[in-house]
């Protein structure tokens, strides 16, 4: 189980991750199989070839007999004569393995990308266990909901009441977006397809501005000069 932390722009694209995993690898001396190449076997001693134990334990009432796997033989009932010299009879060794994982787009936070065998080796040569990737998706400049993407754009009144252009962040970079005259607080400007794609990939959602109007807190006395003026020539309606 590893770990991938993704920006938005990696979960739009999809992306790689290379992992050094110190990981349990099948024994090519033996080829897990725990003896030497050319051993021979012979009844374990420890469980008498049964394969399992018999652990007794008992109370005032009653007797409990639990089976147990034996840990001599692992359950086949025979050991090597021999054991691997390699692997000193375990069947695995560890070692260090690189291993490149694709993360594919429009992974959600806390989704799971699941590498086949590429995780631990399973015992006596059996196949190796997946490997796990949990993704955390970073918080960017935008917010998320699946494939939309939200942003908060901020423009000066005069703007919303002349019009203008304002810049906004995309996942591609900086971009020109144009506010038409008369904008309101709240509206909503759409940017289609500057969203993400769904998990497995697919056409992208949208980007949506929700728009801000910056009021100033502090005019020059020449700007409140102006405002003044524009409220007695609007008579109380601007
Ligand atoms: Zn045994
Ligand atoms: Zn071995």
């Amino acid at each position: 189980m590893v770990d991938a932390e993704l920006s938005l722009e990696e979960v739009c694209k999809g992306t790689t991750r290379r992992y050094r995993l110190d990981k349990e690898v099948i024994c090519t001396h033996c080829g897990g199989k725990r003896a030497e190449p050319k051993s021979k076997w012979q009844s374990c001693p420890s469980c008498g070839g049964k394969g399992f134990e018999e652990r007794v334990s008992s109370s005032f009432f009653a007797r409990f007999v639990r089976r147990q796997t034996c840990t001599a033989c692992q359950g086949r009932g025979e050991i090597p004569q021999q054991k691997c010299r390699v692997c000193r009879g375990e069947g695995k060794v560890r070692r260090e393995v690189d291993v490149t994982v694709e993360i594919p787009p429009g992974m959600e936070n806390g989704q799971q990308v699941r590498v086949r065998g590429k995780g631990n080796a399973g015992s006596e040569g059996g196949t190796a266990g997946d490997l796990f990737v949990t993704v955390h998706v970073k918080k960017g400049q935008w917010l998320r909901k699946g494939r939309q993407l939200f942003y908060d754009l901020k423009i000066p009144f005069t703007t919303a009441v002349l019009g203008g252009k304002a810049q906004v962040p995309t996942l591609e970079g900086r971009e020109e977006v144009t506010i038409r005259p008369g904008t309101a607080g709240g509206e909503r400007i759409v940017l289609p397809g500057r969203g993400l794609p769904p998990a497995g990939g697919g056409a992208r959602g949208d980007l949506i501005l929700r728009v801000q109007i910056d009021v100033p807190t502090h005019l020059s006395r020449r700007q409140r000069q102006i405002l003044e003026q524009l409220r007695r020539e609007g008579r109380g309606a601007i």
